[in-house]
């Protein structure tokens, strides 16, 4: 009777094992979701000199400015020099494919050249440090471009945005060519672009231009956008990583409004700079309609598990109280820009002395397109609201509209989160809306699947040192990018 249980036992578990094999047989391979994560070991040398090469690119002045003639030329060669010099194992391995000025295309051949490739992006350009001459501290605790290393921390310009995720990739490449790690079965493709910071019209865009006329459509597409944060959210203790499965449009339009030029002793009822405020008031009165797009609902679903009651109910049933959570949302300027096109007043000119009225007068009024609306819907919002008011308007930077919506259900994304729960265990992972512009924006139609997330773990006060004073990464968060692109590998 023991026998004929256990041999029937192990006739299904035969029979389940064939079928598992005949389906995995059949069914193109897509992720290798399952592989168990060991991880990676790193011994004290390599800890160091992982940070001694963070401090190092740190150090090369890449500044990017609107014109390359106006962009010093010479720490973009030097960083891409370094680059080579650095990682000789994994470049060893990657080929050039492409280059666009400083920009640079690489790829690594995947077991299965078959199917689709990854994409992941990262800039080496950085903003300006406030009088950023490397040998003052200028407000920063370090000088900005010295690559500061203590015990617990790389500082200096770019350490978050974006140098430290280019440097992380590499040294995941790196540590798996000299440990003659498996090749991935996708190919993947690694763009290292040069001129983020000033709209990527230069690097990632003619990137982009590259793949399609190469007819290189990747599976999925990597960039940087959203973090890890730990105190950010409000009532959630734990750290959330949000990943961008959107990211906001833009468009920048001017008002003008013309007067009479004339002495102002006999003022017309209206002059031109009080038609312009006119309009400006309606505007500001007659905001774009919000939304709960499905990322936000989602975002706000994943975050209610750890909030109080009744917040928690509340936010889990968005479905029923989507009015009531939206009139809060509105009360906050972070959580208002996700739910809908924002519009921020940002120049006005005109007039030009106390006692002569204004011949024109004009101001700049920046829009975030949010996924729900198109530019379109936006300017015959504007044409109605200022309807009657006199006051002209004209789009004046390119147009660029939201972009599409990954799915967050999706094998990509899906694959995405399972690296960030690998190596963030204790993480909240929910989708979001990048507020920002990030270069992914130029590759919108060659992938359905775009994410915008980097590994970096953000509180409160590091939001303020993107773009600000006292850039930097703790050592420990910066291991965690490495282990985290190379799981990434691992998986695809
Ligand atoms: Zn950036």
């Amino acid at each position: 009777m023991n026998r004929l249980l256990i041999f029937t036992f192990f006739v299904v578990i035969a029979g389940l094992i064939g079928l598992t094999v005949t389906a995995s047989l059949n069914k193109p391979a897509t992720f290798v979701a399952d592989v168990p994560y060991e991880r990676a070991g790193h011994s004290s040398d390599e800890k160091q000199d992982y940070a001694e090469r963070l401090s190092q690119a740190i150090q090369y002045q890449t500044i990017s400015s609107k014109e390359a003639s106006d962009t010093d030329q010479k720490p973009f060669a030097e960083f891409n020099d370094f680059l080579f010099k650095s990682f000789s194992g994994a470049l060893s391995k990657l080929t050039l494919e492409y280059s666009s000025e400083y920009s640079l295309l690489f790829s690594l051949k995947g077991k299965q050249p078959s199917l689709a490739p990854m994409l992941l992006i990262a800039h080496s350009d950085v903003v300006p440090a406030q009088n950023h001459r490397a040998d003052t501290t200028s407000g920063w605790q370090y000088p900005p471009f010295s690559g500061h290393i203590d015990d617990q921390y790389v500082w200096g310009r770019g350490a978050l945005d974006n140098k430290s995720a280019i440097l992380a990739i590499f040294e995941a490449l790196e540590k798996r060519a000299r440990s003659n790690a498996e090749d991935s079965h996708r190919t993947i493709y690694i763009a290292v672009t040069h001129d983020e910071e000033v709209g990527g019209y230069r690097g990632a865009k003619k990137i982009a231009n590259y793949l399609k006329d190469n007819n290189i459509r990747p599976y999925f597409i990597l960039d940087e956008g959203q973090a890890v944060t730990q105190g950010v959210i409000p009532n959630v203790e734990k750290p959330v990583a949000l990943i961008g499965v959107s990211q906001k449009g833009y468009m920048t339009v001017e008002l003008s409004a013309k007067g009479e030029p004339g002495h102002s002793m006999m003022p017309p009822e209206a002059t031109a700079i009080s038609s312009i405020s006119h309009a400006i008031n309606l505007l500001t009165n007659s905001p774009m309609s919000p939304k709960m797009t499905g990322p936000v609902k989602s975002m706000f679903r994943e975050l209610s598990h750890e909030m109080g009651f009744p917040t928690n109910v509340a936010l889990f049933h968005n479905w029923l109280s989507e009015p009531l959570l939206i009139a809060q949302l509105e009360k906050n300027p972070a959580t208002n820009a996700l739910i809908r096109s924002s519009m921020s007043v940002n120049v006005i000119s005109g007039g030009i002395a106390d006692n002569i009225l204004p011949k024109q007068v004009t101001s700049l009024l920046n829009y975030r397109i949010a996924p729900h609306n198109t530019s379109d819907e936006i300017l015959a919002h504007i044409r109605k609201a200022i309807d009657g008011t006199g006051v002209e308007m004209k789009v004046v930077s390119a147009i660029e509209e939201a972009a599409p919506i990954t799915d967050h259900k999706g094998d990509a994304y899906q694959i995405v989160e399972q690296a960030i729960t690998d190596i963030f265990p204790d993480v909240i992972v929910a989708p979001s809306i990048t507020l920002s512009t990030t270069d992914s924006r130029h590759f919108a139609d060659l992938s359905p699947n775009i994410l915008r997330f980097c590994p970096i773990l953000l509180n409160k006060r590091d939001l303020n040192r993107f773009h600000g004073v006292d850039e930097r990464i703790s050592r420990e968060n910066y291991i965690q990018m490495i282990d985290f692109y190379g799981r990434l590998i691992d998986k695809i």
